[in-house]
């Protein structure tokens, strides 16, 4: 300490001027060095570092199929790598788009700004998507699906940041059936990014915001026709029935059949005949077998993992999301996707250990939200949960405003559980804002599927400690977010009768897992809480590089061993 001091009052008195020849500080003693091969910061980087999100994974998934995983999927992932028992997204609403920008960015919708998939503009005055952008076309195709980029991502990511750090001599890829899966994680400057065109396509395409044309790699890719081939295997169980004895009997009333499909069980063909087939690659296994081809094309055609700086694969597996939309948690065809996925897992280890070299690349696996247990069957067994239809609130706010100031329309609209007021409305009528959002909260409260209500504005002004409404505030973006709060009960989903869905800020959404893999990762587990944002600055260690622009993670300590 006095060492520092006579450092710190030298530097103030010759301005830390090299001509500061005259030196009050006492001769240093010298310091004990640890072992030069004991030190992290001695450490090197991994070659390739590979991010994997699973659409819609939660952590029991892990426990619930364990038994018949095979060795060299999530098994291996789990026992040579580190596992973080207790990791959730510590915000809500929990949807694709705000999952993977709080994945790579390290912080949450209330800085990064996805505040959802969709969400109100309000300088816009509608809807729009977030990672749909009308100053670009797209590149491969010229369906409206192609017009994307990351413009609306308010942070910096861990792959914007190994770009800067290795002054644009790293490589980084984005891909994943959604665009938004592949856009938000590659970040701002990336290599590439890429996603998959369903409908009558079947091509993975790209935008001009990256690209003026597709890279060779990618239109012989392309040009292989593999989504045909595929579809034409339809999708079976892997294993004998008797074996899917952790999921619920299949044909059941809980499940959604597909388009064009009778019933919602096994076997499903996707014949050639069928009406926008390739969307049938998305919402199926072959979807993730796809994305696994397409990763081990990029990596090539890219040359990524074969030189000194370090490059960055961001995968997206989409379809277990579909999949799990359609099926809902507890059906045959979700326990059947992961059994294919660990066996895909398998093949592309296999793949990265046999090129980029085993002990040369750094891997982490998580998910982008959790899903509920569809409430029907919750039902069923007596356990809590229903459905909520927001109409009857909406009219009971509608009727309200207008018998009491008039005719207008107030509410300038109402998505994920957030009202839209009309400011400029209630500005020239001279009202006040908080007055009119006090007595939707009121009108809301009276919804029996409802838990509690809040001003926005209040919400902010006190610092919860407590989920859930910690975990909305830091899903609360100042500009992008509505007036008006609504949560309902723990259970309870917005959908129709058959399938799931999730974004709520509660467990089985926000549950997900976390699994470090490869070099300089510790095999391990901790059952210390761990949140989706402590990834990046992690991640931002083991590559050497900085930590997000908009970061409010905290490194996972636990893997400094
Ligand atoms: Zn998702």
């Amino acid at each position: 300490m006095r060492l520092l001091l006579y450092s710190l009052m030298a530097c103030v008195a010759f301005s830390c001027s090299s001509q500061s020849t005259v030196s009050v500080v006492p001769p240093a003693t010298p310091v004990e060095h640890p072992p030069v091969e004991a030190r992290k910061s001695e450490q090197t980087p991994p070659k390739l570092f590979v991010g994997i999100v699973v659409d819609q994974m939660r952590t029991d998934y892990l426990y619930r199929f364990w038994g018949d995983f095979g060795e060299g999927g999530f098994k291996r992932l789990m026992n040579d790598g580190f596992f973080c028992a207790d990791h959730h997204f510590t915000y809500a609403p929990t949807y694709t788009g705000p999952g993977h920008a709080s994945v790579y960015t390290g912080t949450t919708p209330a800085i990064h700004g996805i505040i959802s998939n969709d969400w109100f503009d309000k300088e816009l005055g509608k809807m729009v998507y977030c990672a749909a952008d009308t100053a670009v076309d797209g590149v491969g195709t010229i369906k409206k699906g192609g017009k994307m980029s990351p413009h609306r991502l308010m942070s910096t990511t861990i792959t914007d940041e190994l770009m800067l750090s290795s002054n644009f001599r790293s490589k980084v890829v984005g891909l994943s059936m959604k665009d938004r899966g592949a856009i938000l994680p590659a970040g701002h400057h990336p290599t590439g990014a890429y996603w998959f065109m369903g409908a009558a396509e079947g091509i993975w395409a790209t935008s001009t915001y990256y690209t003026k044309e597709l890279p060779n790699w990618v239109k012989e890719f392309n040009d292989r026709n593999l989504p045909a081939n595929y579809l034409n295997e339809g999708w079976n169980l892997l294993r004998s029935e008797a074996t899917y004895d952790e999921s619920y009997a299949d044909n059941n009333p809980y499940e959604a059949p597909y388009p064009g499909q009778l019933r919602p069980s096994f076997p499903h063909l996707f014949p050639a005949d069928l009406e926008n087939r390739f969307d049938y690659i998305k919402s199926s296994p072959l979807g993730n077998s796809l994305s696994v081809d397409f990763a081990i094309a990029a990596i090539e055609g890219e040359q990524m993992g074969q030189d000194q700086h370090p490059d960055f694969l961001a995968l997206s597996f989409s379809s277990t999301d579909y999949v799990g939309h359609q099926f809902g948690p507890q059906s045959r065809e979700v326990q059947d996707i992961y059994l294919r996925l660990d066996l895909e897992l398998e093949r592309f280890l296999n793949y990265l250990d046999g090129t980029v070299g085993e002990g040369n690349y750094t891997l982490f696996l998580t998910a982008d939200h959790g899903g509920a247990n569809v409430p029907g069957f919750l039902k069923q067994y007596n356990m809590p949960g229903g459905y909520w239809k927001p109409q009857s609130m909406l009219d009971d706010v509608d009727n309200h405003l207008k018998s009491k100031y008039g005719a207008g329309q107030w509410v300038l609209q109402y998505t994920n559980d957030q009202f839209f007021l009309n400011k400029a409305l209630i500005a020239k009528k001279k009202l006040d804002i908080e007055d009119i959002a006090e007595e939707i909260v009121a009108i809301a409260m009276q919804q029996p599927e409802v838990y509690d209500a809040k001003v926005t504005s209040e919400l902010l002004e006190v610092d919860h400690i407590e989920k859930p409404w910690r975990n909305v505030q830091r899903g609360i973006h100042p500009q992008r977010s509505g007036e008006v709060l609504v949560l309902t009960k723990p259970g309870y989903i917005e959908n129709g009768y058959t399938g799931t869905t999730h974004g709520s800020p509660f467990s089985y959404d926000s549950h997900v897992p976390l699994i470090f893999f490869g070099k300089n990762i510790p095999a391990g587990e901790t059952w210390r809480p761990t949140a989706i944002r402590d990834i990046a600055p992690t991640v931002s260690k083991l590559l050497r590089i900085s930590q997000p622009s908009g970061c409010t993670g905290e490194m996972i300590f636990e893997l400094n061993r």
